[in-house]
């Protein structure tokens, strides 16, 4: 079933007019400079923005600013696919380099309709920011192909893959930009991905090209822990924070949004922890249960039916009844932009706790915040995916596998230490959770920066 709610979000986010930058506010000038015509609902120029609000916060040279405000490749590739029926369909893919000050570029490949080039340009910038945040060595990309996965077969989905790895082959590479999932990705695509690039590599330099994706399966240089990864790092970003929050994870109720690889895996792990989910959305509906939803069988249920409707152990609810419901935690852990000023004023919890990359528009932002609500920020939340990629990169690069308790271990140092930098920025620079996260994240890109200087 296609992602129909999406363009009604989209449609709601143009409903109020958004709120004007304030005068004589940095990033304005920087557009200007850089000829960018700001457009308020453009997802690039949100993301810029933010960046730019904490870049000065920090301090950050003026040139390190322009070089953050664009990013460094851009590549943008058409190829024709095989169909099953014996046409050939042609399709529009993008692998944009944001930064690689601090490493190799890394990021996702996403497969879904509304890919396009400014949007893929604002999720590179999230990954550079998400591994300085974290404090793994590489840099930010995001790629993605402009198609619906779910109206693809497996055989379709397997050569537009193999099409896609060899036109931006050139570009890619273990040691210079590694590719992952993402939205409409998935293990078994990295293994197509990861084969393709060793088939178009000569044979005797073959030996180590796995390293090309992370994400793999692991019989094929998979890390153990990967699959959870994300929704292990929020946990144990939320449990860092749960004491500042004033809420018992025994007694806490949370909602979601998305119940894929993001929201099953939190959901799943908070339960273990003794947290109760109360509703979930996604593009199929909205379910409500007070009395708990079983993650489990919901996995199930999803796994067999594409979706959370017509779970039989909860009350199917409207979309903005879901909104509404009451919890402690709300997660956004679908698409981008979901949590618009609409939504915004009608969800009832303590914090926002972002498991998708950019859920919350800047004028949602500044609703949830008018109304006291806390946002625990995407870049610190969903950077356990990138940090167990990061492992398996090491892994593949060492040929030594650590067992699952390692990589948690490992995930979740990483992990408190992003969240206590955060924490330690705000109050450093006396500024919301997002502004301190994109501020504790450029520090570091400003260290490295001042450290190497500009060549020549
Ligand atoms: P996924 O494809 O596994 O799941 C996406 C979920 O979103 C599905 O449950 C789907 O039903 C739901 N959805 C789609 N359209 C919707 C709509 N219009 N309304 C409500 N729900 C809708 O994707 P994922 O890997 O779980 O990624 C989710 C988010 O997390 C994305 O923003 C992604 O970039 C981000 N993220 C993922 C990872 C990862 O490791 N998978 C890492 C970091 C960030």
């Amino acid at each position: 079933m296609p992602d129909t709610k999406t363009d009604t979000t989209t449609a709601d986010a143009t409903a109020t007019p958004p709120a004007p930058p304030a005068p004589g506010h940095l990033p304005l000038a920087v557009f200007k400079e850089l000829e960018i015509v700001r457009d308020p609902k453009n997802l690039f120029h949100q993301t810029i923005e933010q960046v730019l609000i904490a870049a000065e916060l920090v301090g950050l040279a003026h040139h390190q600013q322009l070089m953050l405000a664009q990013p460094k490749n851009e590549i943008m590739v058409h190829f024709p696919v095989l169909m099953d029926d014996g046409h050939h369909d042609l399709f529009k893919g993008y692998r944009v380099q944001h930064n690689n000050v601090l490493g190799p570029y890394k990021g996702g490949i996403r497969y879904h309709p509304h890919v396009s080039l400014d949007h893929i340009k604002a999720l590179a910038v999230l990954m550079t920011m998400k591994c300085s945040l974290v404090r793994i060595p590489f840099g930010g990309a995001k790629g993605g192909v402009k198609c619906n996965p779910r109206e693809l077969s497996t055989d379709e989905l397997m050569r537009l893959t193999r099409r896609f790895c060899s036109a931006i082959s050139n570009q890619i590479g273990p040691d210079y930009d590694i590719p992952a999932p993402d939205v409409g990705t998935n293990a078994q695509i990295m293994a197509w991905f990861a084969d393709t690039y060793a088939q178009m590599t000569p044979e005797h330099n073959r030996a180590d090209t796995q390293r090309v994706v992370t994400g793999k399966p692991v019989e094929m240089g998979g890390s153990v822990g990967r699959n959870k990864a994300t929704g292990q790092g929020l946990v144990y970003v939320l449990q860092e924070m749960l004491d500042e929050l004033e809420i018992d994870l025994g007694s806490m109720k949370f909602s979601l949004i998305g119940f894929g690889n993001v929201g099953g895996w939190t959901a799943r792990l908070l339960g273990e922890l003794g947290a109760s989910l109360v509703a979930v959305l996604d593009h199929t509906g909205a379910i409500h249960n007070e009395k708990g939803i079983d993650p489990e069988a919901l996995s199930e249920h999803t796994a067999k039916t594409g979706g959370v409707d017509g779970f039989a152990e909860s009350q199917a609810v409207e979309e903005n009844e879901f909104y509404g419901i009451p919890v402690d935690v709300f997660i956004p852990a679908a698409l981008e932009q979901m949590i618009t000023p609409q939504k915004a004023k009608l969800i009832e919890a303590k914090v926002v706790v972002e498991g998708a990359n950019a859920p919350t528009t800047p004028e949602g932002d500044a609703v949830l915040r008018q109304r006291g609500i806390e946002i625990l920020p995407a870049i610190l939340c969903n950077a356990g995916g990138v940090t167990v990629s990061y492992f398996e990169w090491v892994q593949n690069k060492s040929s030594v596998y650590w067992p699952a308790d390692e990589v948690d271990r490992r995930l979740k140092r990483h992990m408190v230490l992003a969240a206590r930098r955060v924490k330690l920025a705000r109050i450093k620079y006396e500024c919301d959770m997002r502004t301190a996260s994109y501020g504790a994240a450029l520090e570091q890109i400003g260290k490295v920066y001042d450290l190497s200087g500009v060549f020549p």
